[in-house]
């Protein structure tokens, strides 16, 4: 199934945001309920759950009263080839997204800077493990909650759905799996890896397409120093705005995807309360495939406040609606809102997507964004520099992009240029 898509990433206006804003005055945070299972078969797999931390490390509770700047994340991470990228990566990359985001912003600034601190963080610790010399890699699909803004990044072919109140299904992660991505096939392809199948005997292929070297049936990840620096850890990033009636996450590997199709999985958990929902998903997925893989599951329940009730509508009107859905004009958005005295129509909009591998489209410094990370530590690591010291991410841009500056920034530190111009497939021409 083609899930992959490139839109646009702007963003929304800032008036938008601001405009928001006033209305969300009026409406509080949602209650964040979850839960997790896994049946474990190489131990690869593994799923963090943190609710309501702080987004500034170091902040204890407490700290900030209103508990404006708390933020839910969830992350289900699927190994392969050994557990040591999955073991870096629960250690290393929910630190690195945290110091990647900008210190005092408000919910709504977090918003706009929050695709490419996720862009930042998976390259930074993908840069980082390569050091480690240890083979294995990993997806991840990373999922941040701040208030009704749903962020996730995705590399591999882990999947994030999301069930509205009123039972709309929407797709929040890419699938990177060769199978399933031409354009992916295209940049790899490009970049000088060779796509095919298994050769078996004249020239028939078997099994799904792979990379090579390697033989990696994904164009993205983390780790797999031993492939391709094309196989990149670039995300593919989708920031939703729920209405405040709210909606239910799943968040699974790939050994349940494998099992059971979307629908099915959401029938699985309709009427359980979040941790028997992702208990359920397991089990069905296991009793029908067998333990064939690792497989692990997280339901997050995303309520409106006690207060805001009508509770959850648990039935489906519409089955999947739409794979992705592209974003409204906001400006209509704002006019509705305005009109019906911030009231929100119970619709999922989209703020964001983009899923580029290039590192020049994805550390951005469209405006608010540009304003909030400073110009001269590096876009990747946060390392700081002196001016002059980094290089532009649009140094080696061909001409036809040169309405943007090539001195100007975002900068890379020296190595974090290096990683840069591998994972384009240039670093040996
Ligand atoms: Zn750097």
């Amino acid at each position: 199934m083609e899930v992959h898509n490139e839109v646009d990433g702007s963003g929304v206006p800032l008036a938008v945001l601001l405009k928001r804003e006033l209305c969300n005055q009026k409406v509080e945070k949602p209650d964040i309920l979850f839960g997790e299972a896994s049946k474990s078969k190489k131990r690869e797999d593994f799923a963090l759950l943190v609710a309501n931390c702080h987004r500034t490390p170091g902040e204890g509770p407490g700290d900030n009263a209103g508990g404006d700047d708390t933020i839910s994340m969830f992350v289900i991470v699927d190994g392969h080839n050994g557990p040591a990228a999955a073991v870096y990566t629960r250690e290393n990359l929910p630190n690195n997204v945290l110091a990647a985001i900008p210190p005092n912003l408000t919910s709504e600034e977090c918003t706009a800077a929050l695709p490419r601190a996720l862009v930042a963080s998976f390259v930074k610790t993908d840069k980082d493990f390569q050091t480690k010399a240890a083979r294995s890699g990993i997806t991840v699909t990373y999922v941040i909650i701040d208030g009704w803004v749903v962020t996730v990044a995705s590399v591999g072919d882990s999947r994030c759905i999301l069930e509205s109140a009123e039972g709309s299904v929407y797709f929040l992660s890419a699938d990177h799996r060769l199978d399933a991505n031409e354009e992916e096939v295209e940049r790899v392809t490009a970049s000088g890896g060779e796509v095919g199948r298994i050769n078996v005997a004249r020239g028939a292929g078997i099994g799904p397409l792979r990379c090579w070297p390697g033989g990696l049936c994904l164009s993205r990840s983390i780790g797999d120093t031993d492939v391709g620096e094309y196989i990149v850890s670039v995300p593919h990033v989708k920031q939703v705005f729920l209405s405040n009636a709210g909606g239910r996450l799943v968040i699974a590997s790939d050994g349940v995807w494998d099992a059971l199709r979307f629908q099915e999985a959401l029938n699985y958990t309709r009427g359980l309360p979040a941790e028997a929902a992702a208990n359920r998903v397991v089990k069905e997925a296991v009793s029908s495939k067998g333990l064939r893989d690792d497989t692990t599951c997280i339901v997050v329940d995303i309520l409106p406040p006690e207060k805001l009730s009508p509770p959850l509508k648990r039935h489906v009107k519409g089955g999947i609606k739409a794979l992705f859905r592209w974003r409204r004009p906001s400006d209509e958005l704002s006019e509705e809102q305005t009109d019906n005295g911030c009231f929100e129509p119970d619709v999922v909009e989209e703020l964001y997507e983009e899923g580029s591998a290039m590192l020049a489209q994805r550390l951005n410094v469209n405006y608010p964004t540009g304003n909030m990370f400073k110009l001269h530590d590096c876009a990747v690591c946060q390392l700081e520099m002196k001016p002059g010291e980094g290089v532009s991410v649009h140094g080696n841009m061909p001409k036809h992009h040169s309405r943007v500056n090539p001195w100007g920034g975002p900068f890379l530190c020296s190595s974090c240029q290096v990683k840069k111009v591998a994972m384009e497939g240039k670093l040996h021409l």
